[in-house]
């Protein structure tokens, strides 16, 4: 029976994270441009996991990646988990593939064995120091050394036969002049002579990052090698072996670095906790546990569209932005190479336009999940309040802290609201409240009532209010005073004040 692929002819382009630690948002922002420009002309987003280095590979790391992309609405075409046509898709799996084409190299002359030992190796570099140089392994050096340019046929044969440990080095080519190209940043040339014959398999029969990176990009039908800009020394090799290969090369997009908020350096998780932000998009649950954008109250909606403007503006003046919109409007080519600092209120800001855009009963349930008193309010009445104040909040966390007295009572009271409402007659005040609780039964008139009541016993409405909101909200902060009192109704006013008055202030 034949068996037909179909291959989508679009843009195939993929995230390749290796699991060692939980993603940063800088892995995450590389992730979004990926995802898209491969979606803007439907075409395929896939998640390899480079797991070539077992040792060090953190234990959750991968589930993480997938829930962190999940939660910003990100979905792999092709994944570990949602295998297609070119799997697997976790190096770790993919041996046999690997050991497959380093067979080809070697016998194309494009790459070698060599047998030296570690010992061996660090003695060169010792006696290189000594003269004030730099052991590079490489065509001035090779010759020296021992592997198979060096040593006889036969020498090789027993080597390899006794399956002593040897790796496997690509034959890096002298003064050859290498044309890189990258669609951010242009072109560029290197020599060469100034790259060293890089580890291609390890003695542990394993393959070293470029070696797995180039054969995947290639039999995975990668378009677009979109990456951090940490990458970029690693280009003029790569193209060395696409080209030893004989292959075609996918296009490359190295994306800027995203800062520390005062420019200096890649922006760290040290810099997150000095600042008080985090650096991750979702807690993490490992032996140290981190807190995420998530439980720091941003909307995946939010940290996404702010994440697309650190290296790329979509137009001028663009508001609020879904995912959906951000594809629709991304330019690969209109990215920048210039590095961007972090910036928390910028950050904030989208958050804030999000949090307008989304319905109450959805930030219900992102308030729920981050306060666990909020989980004991009825979600009517939370939704209700939500509405009433999100537009002071930047962070879903400081939605609860805003309504929080609209269900709970004071647990204090500010002693800087205290000080400017005790004057003479406080207490008259108080006393008016809750006589005014009592003699009424239209709870939205009672700001006007309790002003006309303060005119004729010449209070002024400042004073009054101000009392009332202090009772009501525990200091001088909060929504409209009597959309509160309709809020709570008007049993909650008296027994708030009640309490007040008991306090003898
Ligand atoms: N595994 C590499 C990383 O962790 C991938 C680099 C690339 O995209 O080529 O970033």
């Amino acid at each position: 029976m034949i068996k037909i692929i179909f291959i989508n002819t679009l843009r195939r382009v993929r995230f390749a994270p290796s699991p060692t630690g939980p993603l940063h948002i800088g892995g995450l922002r590389t992730a979004l441009f990926n995802y898209l420009f491969a979606k803007k002309t439907g075409g395929s987003f896939i998640l390899r996991i480079e797991d070539t280095d077992r040792k060090r590979e953190v234990a959750g790391t991968e589930k993480y990646i997938v829930d962190a992309l999940n939660w910003c609405g990100i979905f792999p075409d092709e994944s570990p988990g949602t295998e297609g046509a070119f799997g697997p898709y976790r190096q770790s799996e993919r041996n046999h593939i690997y050991s497959k084409e380093i067979r080809r190299l070697v016998e194309s002359g494009h790459a070698y064995y060599a047998f030296d030992s570690e010992e061996e190796l660090a003695s060169c570099r010792k006696e290189c120091e000594k003269r004030g140089e730099t052991f590079i392994y490489n065509y001035e050096s090779r010759l020296a050394l021992k592997n198979s340019l060096s040593m006889s046929k036969g020498e090789v044969a027993g080597l390899l036969k006794k399956s002593k440990g040897h790796v496997i080095r690509f034959l890096v080519p002298k003064n050859k002049n290498i044309k890189t190209v990258d669609v951010i940043r242009g072109e560029s040339n290197i020599n060469s002579s100034l790259l060293d014959d890089k580890v291609l398999m390890k003695a542990d029969g394993t393959p070293t990052y470029h070696f797995a990176n180039v054969v995947d990009d290639h039999l995975m039908k990668i378009t677009h090698v979109i990456r951090g800009e940490e990458w970029l020394p690693s280009l003029a090799l790569h193209f060395l072996l696409y080209d030893a290969f004989g292959w075609k090369r996918p296009s490359f997009a190295h994306l800027p670095l995203i800062l520390n908020p005062n420019g200096k350096g890649k922006l760290s998780k040290r810099s997150g906790e000095k600042g008080g932000f985090p650096v991750f998009p979702i807690g993490w649950e490992g032996e140290t546990k981190l807190t995420g954008f998530k439980e720091y109250g941003i909307l995946p909606a939010g940290l996404v569209n702010y994440l697309a403007t650190i290296g790329w503006s979509p137009k001028e003046g663009s508001e609020a932005l879904s995912l959906a919109e951000l594809i629709e409007m991304f330019q690969l080519k209109s990215v920048v190479s210039a590095g961007a600092n972090f910036d928390l209120e910028k950050l904030k800001w989208y958050n804030h336009k999000h949090i307008q855009e989304a319905s109450n009963e959805f930030l219900v349930d992102k308030i729920q999940d981050l306060d666990i008193s909020a989980q004991k309010i009825e979600r009517k009445q939370l939704a209700e309040a939500t509405g009433m104040v999100k537009e002071r909040a930047n962070t879903v966390s400081e939605l609860w802290g805003l309504m929080e007295y609209l269900f709970l009572d004071p647990k204090g009271y500010d002693e800087k609201s205290l000080k400017k409402i005790k004057k003479d007659g406080l207490d008259k005040i108080c006393s008016e409240i809750i006589s005014l609780c009592e003699n009424t039964n239209d709870p939205g008139g009672f700001i006007d009532s309790l002003k006309i009541w303060g005119e004729k016993n010449s209070f002024g409405a400042g004073q009054i209010m101000m009392t009332a909101r202090t009772i009501l909200v525990g200091g001088l902060k909060g929504i409209d005073l009597q959309k509160i009192i309709s809020f709570v109704g008007l049993e909650v006013v008296s027994k708030r004040a009640v309490t007040f008055s008991e306090m003898n202030i």
